[in-house]
């Protein structure tokens, strides 16, 4: 076989439909969230980021930055081993301690990010008890999925957040198999927040365990900042909440907490887990320092909410269609995959504006978007450039406008 000719063949494939991926190549500043320096042909150029998931721009706090210097400069570089063989390091039994704490649980285990989190957790508990169905929201998350099949376990996927396929499908099924529903709170590309009570009501029904994926949430909402169950009240409800350090917290990282039972025994036969190097220590601490700093600082995530609807304002004042939710994530519609890459490619390289075109598969056809993440550190006179320039081209793109 022509190896090289296949894979030409299979990316000119991607050329042609407009959504073969192209990074962005860039310096972050420190401490000077959301600049960066943006290189392309030879050339340098700084830009604002508006797609970041460094939701509140810990990534660049001066808190964080210290811990991990100091974390250094204390224990060098990497962690020298799995967690079982030489590498757990003191920051990491803080850091899981520190999380336990965020979610009201008994205990927490962190893994090298949250994909892995989600494949190994869903994927050992899938396979180890026997029988488990595993009840999955069609718009879970390419991680859950990936652990799902992994486990080879009976599964069922229910319709996006709705209780009533949810409970028709937990009925339908065995009642004395053991289950678990599977689910997110804040879903990334729409922003949209699951029914979080509702579907532990009817895990309660059916005997169900819950599976939570918090990514999108924790940081940002809830008073300590331990996501939409927090925030709801319902975090003892829940089995298991998984989280990311890399998103909110800045870091990187992923986790669950869970009763000290359920950790342990994902500790004891996760591959994923045990057959990898821990997380350097510098990351631990500075995932210490991000989570217990917002965990009494409402300040991040007042600002927050506030640039948001800062943002949907000077959209909605400007005609530019963006997708109503009740969360941070502003996704502006353009529904072609050829234009939302020509838009993206010219806000980059005209108005120093960075926002990447979201495309089939991470979306569904003819709902490609910019997907806009404002954060706290965003000003006044960055959203109104932001929204000035998309003005500009949704003028000269001859795209739909939202009806005022
Ligand atoms: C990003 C993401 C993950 C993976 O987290 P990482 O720490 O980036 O690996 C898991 N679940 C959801 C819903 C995500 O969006």
């Amino acid at each position: 076989m022509d190896f090289e000719a296949f894979f030409k063949g299979e990316l000119d494939e991607l050329h042609k439909e407009g959504r073969y991926r192209v990074f962005a190549d860039l310096e972050r500043h420190r401490g000077n969230f959301p600049r960066a320096t943006r290189h392309a042909g030879g050339e340098q150029k700084d830009v604002t980021v508006w797609c970041s998931n460094d939701y509140l721009g810990m990534g660049q706090h001066p808190k964080v930055i210290q811990a991990m210097k100091d974390a250094i400069d204390h224990c060098g570089a990497g962690a020298g081993g799995t967690r079982n063989i030489s590498g757990t390091s003191h920051y990491h039994v803080l850091l899981e301690r520190e999380l336990a704490d965020l979610h009201g649980k008994e205990s927490a285990l962190i893994f090298t990010s949250g994909y892995v989190s989600n494949w190994a957790a869903l994927g050992t508990l899938g396979q180890k008890i026997l029988g488990l169905i595993i009840f999955s929201d069609a718009l879970n998350h390419a991680s859950m999925i990936e652990g799902i099949r992994y486990a080879k376990c009976d599964r069922v996927i229910w319709k996006h957040n709705d209780l009533n396929d949810l409970e028709a499908k937990l009925a339908a099924a065995d009642p004395n198999a053991p289950k678990m529903i599977a689910f997110e709170s804040v879903y990334s590309m729409d922003g949209d927040i699951a029914p979080i009570k509702e579907i532990c009501d009817l895990a309660d029904k059916y005997g169900a365990m819950t599976y939570l994926d918090e990514v999108h949430a924790v940081g940002m909402y809830g008073p300590r900042g331990g996501g939409i169950a927090e925030r709801e009240g319902l975090m003892d409800r829940l089995t298991v909440i998984e989280g990311t350090l890399g998103k909110a917290f800045g870091v990187m990282g992923g986790y669950i907490a869970a009763s000290a039972a359920l950790c342990d025994f994902v500790r004891s036969f996760a591959s994923g887990f045990i057959f990898t190097t821990a997380l350097p220590p510098t990351l631990a601490a500075g995932a210490i320092a991000s989570i217990s700093h917002l965990k009494v600082s409402p300040f991040e995530r007042a600002r927050h909410q506030d640039r948001v609807r800062r943002l949907r304002a000077l959209l909605d004042k400007n005609g530019i269609p963006h997708m109503d939710n009740p969360s941070h994530i502003v996704p502006v519609m353009v529904g072609d995959a050829a234009k939302c890459k020509w838009i993206s490619d010219i806000l980059l390289d005209s108005f120093g504006v960075y926002v990447q075109p979201i495309n089939y598969p991470t979306v569904p056809r003819k709902t490609e978007r910019l997907r806009i993440t404002p954060t706290p550190l965003h000003s006044d006179a960055d959203l109104e450039h932001l929204v000035g320039s998309l003005h500009q081209l949704w003028a000269r793109c001859a795209l739909a406008r939202a009806v005022a």
